[in-house]
């Protein structure tokens, strides 16, 4: 048995003005044939699971392709084009295959397609034919649309928030095709989609109304004749026909009952609905109560969440703590020019430098700083362990950290990575404790890295393309009626 495995992921951010080139696939994550095997293999990622899945149901997994870049704006066309197609050379070169495993996010739009996914989905659909069994991969923030249902022959989606069930998933993923294949299960899937939204820190499975909604999964999960089962909590940062949360059950050939389970599950979340809203402190009053709290505490800063298409160098945050006079604090910005600057100067030297909000109006007004170079990477790091994202290489491009004479260190990086893995700082000698306020960029994720060494972790309502609630956006295209936004 020999079965293809492919992905394709990118969650887009359709306010944010910056689109999605080739170029930020290639710094992220671009690999061709056996190529991606050492990349992913270990990964806490679903291509990982696929991977050690082939050994464990004992089938040959043929890599084709794995592309990936940091959330941002909807992906050009040509970066689009130029992926899938690369995609579908691989499987007609790969020879006589059984099936294919395909990790997709599910919330990827691009310049031509509100659902980037369904696109992929139809075209491989069609050149595979109707009977060849795909399954499918999602990211719990996917937008799942009819075509990620109705085309693959069994849809997975991850459970946890921040995601480490990654790999997991994936080992799930290869399970179902070896059975699929070998003639042992006939999946048939039903999606219903509750017509609401969860704000993003509700959707935290740690523990909350997220949390009782995935115990409810997992033990629908255990049925019998239930393959599987996904609740999708969505992202709203897209303004897309399809964005809206879904549960998918998969069931072993009765769609019937695959439906009525479906119905009863969105019934569940509704049932929630008021639980899944929030309202979070603005900066002013969140910067005032880590300070007061003892300890290090970690500020969120969800409307620049790099994770969900945030630019990574909004600084209000950065500007409330120097405002209220705070001392010795983390602030990480994306700022290659102010990068470029430290390197210039040298390590030990005293810069002056306008730092972060470079990238557009919305993410608050460059920040005078001045303190010393104090060390300067090249801002790989690795991640061993699962966090959120589930990459094991990480790579931040060209990074300098600067000690102001608050005590602040402000790591400026060259590539936008998200603030998921606590190697990030470590690998730049930066010990936690020895922080009053961590920010991170981010929303829910980064609680897998930031939680363990903090004291609290307050979300922020902080403004941007990553604003926290949906009631902070205008859109045009997406489904009515949804709650809270309409009543
Ligand atoms: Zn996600």
């Amino acid at each position: 048995m020999r079965i293809a495995v492919a992905g394709f992921m990118h969650e887009s951010n359709t306010f944010s003005g910056t689109p999605t080139t080739l170029q930020q696939f290639q710094e992220g994550s671009l690999q061709y044939g056996a190529d991606l095997i050492p990349v992913w293999k270990d990964a806490h990622h679903e291509v990982g699971g696929f991977l050690v899945g082939a050994e464990e149901n004992g089938f040959e997994a043929v890599p084709v392709l794995m592309a990936s870049a940091t959330p941002s704006g909807p992906v050009t066309t040509e970066a689009y084009e130029k992926i899938v197609g690369d995609i579908m050379e691989g499987l007609r070169k790969a020879g006589p295959l059984d099936g294919l495993l395909l990790a997709l996010h599910g919330a990827m739009v691009t310049e031509a397609h509100t659902s980037g996914d369904g696109e992929t989905m139809e075209r491989l659909r069609k050149a595979l034919g109707p009977d060849f069994p795909i399954v499918l991969s999602l990211d719990l923030h996917a937008n799942v649309s009819p075509r990620m249902v109705e085309l693959p022959t069994a849809t997975v989606i991850y459970r946890t928030y921040p995601h480490i069930d990654q790999r997991y998933r994936g080992r799930e993923c290869a399970s179902l095709i070896a059975r699929t294949v070998r003639g042992k299960i006939r999946p048939v899937q039903a999606m219903c989609k509750p017509p609401l939204l969860l704000h993003i820190v509700q959707q935290y499975t740690g523990s909350g109304p997220t949390a009782e909604i995935m115990a409810e999964v997992e033990r629908v999960a255990q049925t019998p004749w239930i393959l599987s089962v996904s609740f999708a909590p969505a992202f709203y940062y897209a303004d897309v026909p399809d964005m809206g949360p879904a549960v998918v059950v998969v069931a072993d050939g009765d769609a019937g009952r695959a439906g009525a389970e479906a119905q009863r599950l969105s019934d569940f979340v509704w049932a929630r609905r008021e639980a899944l809203t929030a309202k979070l402190p603005g900066p002013a009053e969140a910067v005032r109560e880590a300070a007061a709290h003892p300890g290090t505490v970690s500020l969120m800063d969800c409307g620049d969440n790099i994770g969900g298409g945030g630019p990574g160098d909004s600084t209000f945050l950065l500007a409330e703590i120097l405002k209220q006079g705070v001392r010795d604090c983390l602030v990480v910005l994306y700022d290659p020019e102010a990068v470029q600057a430290c390197i210039r100067a040298g390590v030990r030297e005293t810069v002056r430098l306008e730092v972060g909000g470079k990238t557009d109006d919305r993410h608050g007004k460059p920040v005078p700083i001045e303190g010393q170079v104090r060390m300067i990477s090249d801002g790989k790091y690795m991640e061993p362990e699962p966090r959120h994202g589930g990459k094991r290489f990480w790579d931040m491009g060209p990074t300098s950290v600067v000690e102001t004479k608050e005590g602040h260190l402000i790591v400026l990086n060259s590539l936008r990575e998200a603030p998921m893995s606590l190697h990030q700082i470590l690998c730049l000698g930066i010990r936690p404790e020895t922080r009053k306020i961590m920010t991170a960029k981010g929303a829910t994720a980064p609680r897998a890295a930031y939680e363990p060494v903090s004291t609290k972790v307050i979300p922020v309502d902080t403004p941007g393309v990553t604003a926290a609630g949906p009631e902070q956006f205008t859109y045009h295209r997406r489904p009515k009626p949804l709650y809270p936004l309409d009543r």
